[in-house]
């Protein structure tokens, strides 16, 4: 049973939780309180959960020691915990990322919970198609014939009445599910350790020549941040000199704190992003909702990478539909299923999470990079 209370009590140790404000051109993102099902499937962070967080971790989430199932590879197991594919490979000091075996062990770090698995059969009923069967499990097509592996070996040939076996997902790990709630959460949030060891909200991001900085007064992040962003824009600018002005929306007030109507960027580690519209120059300084017309997705999806080459980035929200986009341009550029799989929740649907890339509703018209803190 998922009450209100419940709903909230989780937001609020999660951070994500505000009051409903009236929407204007800035209200972007997360106006209202996140329902139960999309709190279960959103990028949260897994900092205090309720197993104790290791010193292979950085003492910032538990550590999770993942066997290798049958049919995946490093891409996906780094998607499935919401982590970079080198994070992976410098914990376990992988020699050859190519050389994953089924049945070894992985150490993880994990952005997205991790879950237990279960093996299933499936027996094939009379007019089940394949994509019908991968639909019931949450599973895309792919996916299904790797887990099943010899079984399914020519999915084309298929019985009524055959069965097959493969696993899936099922219950969080304990570990880390969010710290039951009592004693100290409300304490925490009055403030009264509010700042304490945290990085100073405390340089303001100059545009400069290359970015169209919406509220200047909005622009403040962590030294760090802002490093980042700048190196982000100047690798994308080198590579498309002629590109508009890279819009850029709301990161942190001066010295950080809840700013309406968002649920985060209160830490200096957040900055919403414009998608790069057709044109070579910025015909409105809003954000626009964009689709598959007025989208231009070669430069955006350099936008993106250049973002996600900082290798500081935790996760990028993006509306699903647009993923799709993206998604497909990066592979027809060939980009490889690897990487695809490490990077976006596409096409997995927009309530499983997995990959750096993750819907979080109300990114239709800009895209939000949380950086690491
Ligand atoms: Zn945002």
């Amino acid at each position: 049973m998922h009450s209100i209370r419940a709903i909230s009590t989780l937001a609020v140790v999660l951070g994500l939780w505000s009051a409903p404000v009236a929407a204007s051109d800035s209200a972007q993102e997360h106006e209202t309180a996140p329902t139960a099902a999309e709190l279960e499937t959103a990028p949260l962070s897994l900092r205090g959960t309720r197993g104790a967080p290791h010193p292979d971790c950085s003492n910032k989430v538990p550590l999770w020691e993942h066997e290798v199932q049958a049919g995946e590879h490093l891409g996906l197991i780094a998607g499935r915990y919401g982590v970079r594919r080198s994070a992976l490979v410098e914990l376990n000091e992988i020699a050859d990322p190519n050389l994953i075996r089924t049945g070894q062990t992985l150490k993880v770090c994990p952005e997205i919970a991790p879950r237990q698995t279960k093996q299933v059969t499936h027996v094939v009923a009379s007019g089940e198609t394949m994509s019908a069967i991968a639909k019931q499990y949450d599973l895309t097509v792919s996916e299904l014939l790797d887990r099943a592996g010899a079984e399914l070996s020519n999915p084309n040939l298929v019985r009524v009445g055959q069965s097959f076996s493969f696993w899936v997902d099922d219950g969080m790990v304990e570990a880390f599910r969010p710290p039951l709630p009592k004693k100290k959460a409300k304490k925490k949030r009055a403030g009264g350790r509010k700042s304490h060891g945290r990085t100073r909200v405390s340089v303001q991001l100059d545009g400069g020549a290359t970015m169209h900085i919406k509220r200047p007064r909005l622009a403040f992040g962590t030294a760090k941040t802002v490093r980042l962003i700048e190196r982000a824009v100047g690798q994308y600018k080198r590579r498309h000199a002629k590109s508009p002005k890279v819009l850029i929306g709301d990161m942190s007030k001066k010295g950080g704190g809840k700013i309406e109507p968002h649920l985060s960027h209160r830490r200096g580690v957040d900055i919403d992003v414009g998608y790069v519209l057709k044109g070579d120059t910025l015909t409105t300084t809003r954000f626009r909702g964009v689709n598959s017309k007025t989208l231009d997705p070669k430069r955006t999806w350099a936008l993106v990478k250049a973002f996600l080459d900082t290798d500081e980035v935790r996760y990028i929200f993006m509306d699903y539909a647009l993923q799709k986009q993206l998604y497909e341009f990066a592979r027809s550029q060939g980009t490889s299923e690897d990487e695809l799989d490490e990077l976006f929740q596409y096409p997995r649907g927009r309530g499983r999470s997995h990959g750096i890339i993750r819907h979080w509703r109300s990114h239709k018209n800009h895209f939000h990079v949380r950086f690491e803190g």
